[in-house]
């Protein structure tokens, strides 16, 4: 039997992770790009887990619907209370290669160059107001210079020591396994399978 759910996202490239991830679980997602009308709630959150659960609420609500939504952003030690879950907005719709470069620039010198990507699921049943919560982190420091051609936003400047690699110089095989969103989408996964 199969269980449909809705991910509180138009993002496609977002769909195909969760699909790809709840493979042979019954579980399939479908987005709101099909769904004219579905709310866009404004994320007041303080946190990432605040921010996945208005979604994933205000979405449950309007489909009636098992829904989940996801939250995520960066943290650079280096730029304390910046972009984290401010990461999507806090750039005005400046381009990623620029805004990578006004990173580096702004990390040089710096005494630590520690970096995370943070990501937050959200689970909302709204038959029965069963709710779930995971948040799982990705940790990397940032690089000295822009490499690599995958992935998308900060991965050409998120390097991961444990590969000697970016965030987009490792094929996208390998990102699906180790990021922040895979390791969320594997603890969301427990625990929805156990239902
Ligand atoms: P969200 O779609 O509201 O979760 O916003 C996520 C934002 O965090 C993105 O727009 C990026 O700025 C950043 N981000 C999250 N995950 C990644 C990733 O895997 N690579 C690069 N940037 C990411």
């Amino acid at each position: 039997m199969t269980t449909t759910m809705i991910l509180a996202t138009r993002n496609k490239g977002k769909l195909r992770e969760f699909n790809h991830a709840f493979e042979g679980t019954g579980i399939e997602f479908q987005s709101l790009l099909e769904m004219d009308g579905a709310p866009d709630p404004e994320e007041t959150g303080e946190t990432y887990e605040d921010n996945a659960r208005i979604k994933a609420r205000a979405t449950a609500q309007y489909t009636n619907l098992p829904t989940v939504a996801d939250d995520s952003g960066i943290e650079i030690d280096a730029m304390p209370g910046e972009l984290g879950i401010k990461s999507a907005r806090a750039w005005g719709g400046m381009a990623y290669d620029k805004i990578n470069d006004i990173l580096l620039e702004r990390l040089q010198g710096a005494t630590t160059r520690a970096t995370r990507y943070v990501c937050a699921i959200a689970y909302v049943d709204p038959a029965t107001g069963a709710e779930e919560l995971v948040k799982a982190t990705c940790e990397g420091v940032i690089h000295d210079r822009q490499e690599g051609a995958g992935g998308f936003g900060y991965d050409p400047i998120f390097f991961l020591p444990e590969f000697g690699k970016t965030m987009a110089q490792l094929p996208l095989e390998t990102k699906n396994q180790i990021s922040h969103r895979a390791k969320a989408m594997e603890l969301l996964k427990e625990k929805l399978i156990r239902k």
